[in-house]
């Protein structure tokens, strides 16, 4: 009997429940090496990221490796972590261990889908399996072929929302060994200094799905969604789902176990409503490819927008002429997140009030947020910035009214300090003459 050496590449999804392609693995190999890769000079999606991963990032990120790695200690395996590019350690792997069979979750990076291609071209002779693990649907269950994704959400809703999905798969009970790892295999790094708001990691995402649901919060989402802080006014999936800690149909069964257990209403349908969104990001990510990151998005023509670096840095450390803006940038930097409504009022003020270029807001917040996901982040900015999926080609929000609505007494505001700012955009006028100093002089 041929002895098969497998090796399976973690990405984002970090977990053993419900899991297909580790599943896929755990039955074709009888030995399997489990890799997680983190370049230590990660490349962010595009060129345009000013830096890579946030404190609070990191750790969440750290806290799931971490919990992964004990997962599947109890299933006669570990986490074999580095900090090399997959390209690099990858081929030493095969080398070393004749390994037959390659398996990933697919992704919608587009720099993970690059790795993945040139290690596909590079070694024929081995078998590469790669399944959706991070959606509610697969490809095969839409009555459209991916070219044809519908060009709108409410489109894309109509068609695709009574579709049956498939249940999750329980967490596997066992794993073939992994041979003995010749060579220095770091660590994963424990940070221990951040207060998080989430913890990282399939079990505390797990007790926080539970949590949500047993407290029958999930009755009452549609009315409260909309709020600026705090951790009940809407679910919080969004960390453990970025990252693949919790799958998004682990996460619906809940739901639909919720609604024929306890209450079934316009709220809990909102939940399905909105991780319906995801999903249609995820899949505009996969037919649009690296067009998610292109400066005239998925459109033919870019947008009229500058680069003014210090406005950029104002809005980032939150220090501009809007209160409300400030408020959740403050609020970003602290915590890692900021609310759906928050988001949307901060990129609506890059783009239209500051005038800037939305890539580079797109790659802050790939750096800052704790539940940062390329198809949601990219393909959300792009909606604001009038080059994706948005009909009505760009929406601007009216800063004042939206802060009268969400946040009428100011204590948002108040509490992330959004009044403090020094009160000017620029410093320089648009031939870089010194503002203030122009102005002295006429006096
Ligand atoms: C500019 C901008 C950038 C964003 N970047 C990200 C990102 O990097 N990662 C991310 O997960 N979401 C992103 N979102 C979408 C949304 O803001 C977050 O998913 C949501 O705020 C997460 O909090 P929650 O889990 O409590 O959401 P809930 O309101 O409880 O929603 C439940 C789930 O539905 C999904 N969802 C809700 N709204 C959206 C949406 N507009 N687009 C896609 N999925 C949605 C999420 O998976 C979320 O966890 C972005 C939105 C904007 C406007």
């Amino acid at each position: 009997m041929p002895h098969h050496v497998g090796l399976f590449l973690f990405n984002n999804d970090l977990r053993v429940d419900d899991n297909p392609t580790l599943a896929r693995a755990a039955a074709e190999v009888d030995q399997l090496i489990c890799l997680y890769c983190l370049e230590s000079r990660q490349p962010p999606s595009s060129l345009h990221a000013p830096g890579y991963l946030s404190p609070q990032r990191q750790t969440f990120l750290f806290q799931s490796l971490a919990d992964l790695h004990n997962s599947l200690r109890k299933l006669g395996q570990r986490l074999a972590f580095s900090t090399a590019s997959p390209l690099d350690i990858i081929p030493q792997l095969i080398t070393q261990h004749d390994i037959s069979q390659i398996y990933c979750s697919e992704n919608t990076g587009h720099y993970e889908n690059q790795i993945w291609q040139r290690l596909l071209k590079r070694y024929p002779m081995i078998s590469f399996t790669r399944i959706a693990s991070h959606t509610l649907f697969e490809q095969a269950d839409f009555p459209f072929p991916l070219a044809e994704l519908p060009d709108s959400f409410s489109k894309f809703r109509k068609r695709v929302e009574r579709l049956d999905i498939k249940p999750p798969i329980p967490p596997l009970k066992q794993l073939p060994p992994s041979p003995e790892l010749s060579g220095y295999w770091p660590e994963i790094p424990v940070i221990l200094s951040h207060s998080m708001l989430f913890n990282g990691g399939e079990r505390e995402g797990f007790a926080h799905l539970e949590n949500y649901f047993e407290r029958n919060l999930a009755s009452s989402y549609k009315q409260t969604r909309n709020g600026l802080d705090g951790m009940d006014y809407s679910t919080k999936f969004s960390p453990w789902l970025a990252n693949g800690s919790l799958s998004a149909r682990r996460i619906l069964g809940r739901l639909r176990s919720y609604e024929r257990d306890v209450e079934a209403n316009d709220s809990t349908f909102w939940i399905y409503f909105e991780l319906l969104w995801r999903e249609y990001y995820q899949w505009y990510a996969h037919r649009h490819g690296k067009r998610l990151f292109d400066f005239s998005g998925i459109k033919t023509s870019k947008p009229k927008t500058s680069f003014y670096p210090e406005r950029f840095q104002k809005w980032c450390s939150g220090n501009t002429p809007y209160p409300i803006v400030n408020a959740c940038m403050k609020q970003l930097n602290s915590t890692g997140y900021i609310s759906n409504r928050g988001r949307q009022l901060v990129a609506s003020c890059f783009v239209h009030e500051l005038g800037l270029d939305w890539r580079y807001g797109a790659a802050y917040m790939e750096q800052q947020l704790v539940d940062y996901d390329p198809a949601s982040n990219w393909g959300n900015w792009q909606y604001l910035a009038g080059v994706g999926a948005d009909p009505r080609g760009h929406r601007r929000f009216d800063l004042a009214k939206q802060t009268n609505i969400y946040d009428p007494e100011r204590a948002f505001i108040e509490r992330w300090g959004g009044d403090s700012h020094d009160g000017s955009l620029d410093s320089v006028d648009a031939a870089d003459w010194p503002i203030h100093k122009a102005q002295e002089s006429v006096q």
